[in-house]
């Protein structure tokens, strides 16, 4: 019997190691096939401006070949057209730095005294061209004397992804931004009424390399969500995101006077 007994602990021991391997292997796979797809995403993603920042300057070399003086007016839209493609390719650059700095805990945030509604308001200003290109109507609602010790540029870059999105994703529906004080911090609220992001996809949203294969058309790297989380949570705060599709998403961040 005793011996029965063994065998049995045994035979579950084994099982449950094959289980735990089945598990591994799994998960691995997974990572394996998100990487591969980020990868994918990435060098399309990278490409995009890039052809877009080639075909521009093609422009410009034809007429400089063309020998006749060309007026400034008529070469404006090109350069204008290279410039958005170089930010737009900085961007996405930094973003690769930021999620491998972060990973390896290696931003330090710069603390200064911020007033949060000017910060707010001039990235929104920033967006004008956005805003108007797209048709999105905005409205901006802000506190006096929202201040803290924060950093500045990455609160900057925490608002400029969050608004980025709510355009992006946005469907051309009034935008609403709000700012003001909270237990002697922040509160900052995004609210759009875009496509929305469905109750299954929520959870993920926040994760690194998270893009969702119906958003897929929109472009980005599914990196901005990710580095807003971490940026807001060096600074002690939170991030939370209401959502339904074809409602809109409505994202909040709460800051701690200081981290
Ligand atoms: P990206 O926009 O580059 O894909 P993000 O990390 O900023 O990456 O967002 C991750 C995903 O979350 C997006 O792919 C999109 O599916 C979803 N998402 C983010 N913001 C919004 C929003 N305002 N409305 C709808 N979906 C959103």
């Amino acid at each position: 019997r005793d011996e029965d007994v063994r065998l049995a602990e045994d035979l579950a021991w084994r099982a449950a190691l094959a289980l735990d391997n089945a598990r591994l292997y799994r998960e691995s796979q997974e990572a394996i096939q998100a990487r591969d797809e980020f990868l994918s995403i990435a060098s399309h993603e990278l490409r995009t401006p890039i052809t877009a920042l080639r075909l521009g300057i093609q422009r410009l070399l034809r007429l400089a070949r063309g020998g006749a003086e060309p007026a400034w007016k008529t070469v404006a839209p090109s350069l204008e057209g290279i410039e958005r493609q170089g930010k737009r390719l900085a961007l996405l650059i930094d973003s690769l730095l930021d999620v491998s700095r972060l990973q390896s805990h290696r931003i330090q945030l710069d603390l200064e005294e911020v007033e949060l509604s000017a910060v707010v308001r001039d990235v929104v200003e920033q967006f004008g061209g956005a805003l108007a290109r797209t048709h999105t109507p905005l409205s901006l609602r802000t506190e006096a004397s929202v201040v803290g010790r924060w950093d500045r540029l990455r609160l900057e870059q925490v608002v400029t992804n969050l608004l980025d999105n709510a355009i992006k994703y946005g469907a051309s529906a009034p935008i609403e931004v709000s700012v003001a004080r909270e237990n002697g911090g922040a509160v900052l609220t995004l609210k759009d009424g875009g496509i929305g992001i469905s109750s299954e996809r929520l959870p993920f949203i926040f994760g690194r390399f998270e893009r969702a294969v119906s958003s897929r058309h929109y472009g980005g790297l599914g990196l901005g969500l990710y580095i807003v989380r971490q940026l807001v949570e060096l600074h002690g705060g939170s991030i939370q995101v209401e959502s339904s599709p074809g409602q809109g998403s409505t994202f909040t961040i709460r800051l701690p006077p200081h981290p």
